[in-house]
């Protein structure tokens, strides 16, 4: 079959916060094509439970600072972390005007704690924070403007400058679609694992094109596996518990009843503890218990989190619930400076797609949704700023590569696995090897 050409100005890969928020900071003037691979509503930050992060007031600026540094073992970008903190509250102000709604009281905003936040700087939603504010995203750029279950498998690329991108639609068809500008904003790689918290169709295919056309990464063996994922026999996403569960006052417990690490230290030491406590006991999972809390408070604030795990068969109320480490997080990506440009010439990258160095090492609980934003925001104001002296090309492209989409998906893959082997053999060795 033919492929179906076509032109636009902007290219925008994906439909989680960071793409929604690139898209509507874009000029309504701009021809605009908004893709993603799965349903619109099918993104990793649908998912986010716990809240999003923000300065609450002057006087948290240093603790916030040191608290996200501190969480990335101060392998951080300060300059990012620095755009990210103060761009926060105007943000907060952003989503608000879409009508996005944070719980409070008659003083105002309420606040939560996550782990190694040192004090409570969290707005959230319930615990369903991350669907309140893709919903909202998603009604103010109409869904009707959004081409569903569209898999960008290739960019358009010559002389390393960034033409448009190669994508296949639900029935097979390949569409060339060049562009003066592409975003990705694909999300991470939680679906090449077995055991992740994402979304199972999130696979990473942006950076395996970036790796493919020599486009600089940045971190890409930082992957942050999740302390506290509810454990299951089954295969699939993995049910995420938050952090905000511990924050609130839940304790991990080993097979014998008793607390063995500081529940609130930054993920990877309580991975680490949780890890090494499995192998002491012998078994696949430990223990969270949320019985020392309040009975009439947890209903309340964890509806979602509760509804699931009786689903599942345990009464928070009054059962622990085993939870085990599960894949959640890519702190590293395909490179970025400040406004999300790649190496590429006309090629951005945002969100979990992207790293411009905000986590360092390690993400500090509910900056991620904060750093989506904050950056997909200034990727859209340059690219306002700078098409207008963009020459279009249409360079010609051979499509027979595309056609079967299962082989292209094992050879993504197959290049992130490597990639991540070549840059730490530690890690690729205790969470990858089983995965490739
Ligand atoms: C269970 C869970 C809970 C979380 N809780 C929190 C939290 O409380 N606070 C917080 O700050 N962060 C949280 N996070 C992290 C956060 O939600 C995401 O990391 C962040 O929102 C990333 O947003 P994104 O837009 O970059 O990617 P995503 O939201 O993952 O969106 C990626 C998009 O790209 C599309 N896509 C992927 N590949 C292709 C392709 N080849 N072609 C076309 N489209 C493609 C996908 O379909 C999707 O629409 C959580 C994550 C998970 C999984």
């Amino acid at each position: 079959m033919e492929p179906k050409i076509e032109t636009t100005d902007v290219v925008v890969v994906g439909s989680g916060a960071a793409g929604l928020f690139c898209a509507l900071n874009l000029p309504p003037q701009l021809k605009l094509r908004l893709i993603t691979k799965d349903e619109a509503m099918n993104s990793n930050s649908y998912l986010a439970q716990g809240g999003i992060a923000t300065l609450k007031s002057q006087d948290d600026y240093d603790a916030y600072f040191e608290d996200t540094l501190r969480a990335g073992h101060y392998e951080n970008s300060i300059e990012s972390v620095e755009i990210m903190i103060k761009s926060s509250q105007g943000i907060i102000g952003d989503l608000l005007g879409y009508g996005v709604d944070f719980a409070h009281d008659e003083n105002g905003p309420s606040y939560t704690r996550e782990g190694a936040h040192s004090t409570p700087r969290i707005l959230h939603h319930d615990d369903i924070t991350g669907q309140e504010i893709t919903s909202k995203l998603l009604e103010a750029v109409g869904r009707c403007h959004i081409d569903e279950f569209m898999t960008m498998v290739d960019i358009i690329a010559k002389d390393n400058i960034c033409r448009g991108i190669v994508a296949v639609d639900r029935q097979k068809n390949i569409h060339i679609i060049y562009a003066k500008a592409v975003v990705f904003a694909t999300g991470g790689i939680g679906g090449l694992f077995r055991f992740s918290t994402n979304f199972r169709h999130i696979t990473g295919n942006a950076l395996a094109i970036a790796i493919d056309h020599d486009i600089v990464l940045k971190d890409i063996s930082y992957i942050q596996i999740h302390p506290t994922a509810l454990y299951t026999r089954d295969e699939g996403r993995r049910f995420l518990i938050s952090e905000s569960v511990r924050g609130e006052g839940g304790i991990l417990l080993n097979a014998a009843g008793e607390r063995f690490v500081d529940e609130l230290q930054p993920r990877d030491v309580v991975t680490e503890a949780i890890k090494e406590q499995m192998a002491k006991d012998n078994s696949d999972h430990v223990y969270l218990s949320l019985r020392n809390l309040d009975k009439d408070a947890i209903r309340p604030r964890f509806p979602n989190i509760y509804q699931r795990c009786l689903e599942e068969g345990y009464d928070l109320l009054y059962q622990d619930i085993p939870v085990t480490p599960a894949q959640h997080y890519f702190m590293g990506g395909i490179k970025t400076d400040l406004e999300a440009r790649t190496s590429m010439q006309n090629l951005y990258a945002v969100g979990e797609a992207g790293c411009n160095g905000v986590h360092g090492a390690n993400r500090l609980a509910s900056n991620s949704l904060l750093e989506s934003l904050v950056f997909a925001k200034r990727a859209a104001q340059l690219i306002a700023d700078s098409l207008g002296g963009i020459e279009q090309k249409f360079p010609a492209i051979d499509v027979s590569r595309y056609h079967d989409l299962t082989d292209l998906e094992l050879k993504h893959k197959q290049l992130i696995m490597d990639e991540i082997k070549k840059r730490d053999r530690d890690f690729y060795d205790k969470w990858c090897r089983d995965e490739a």
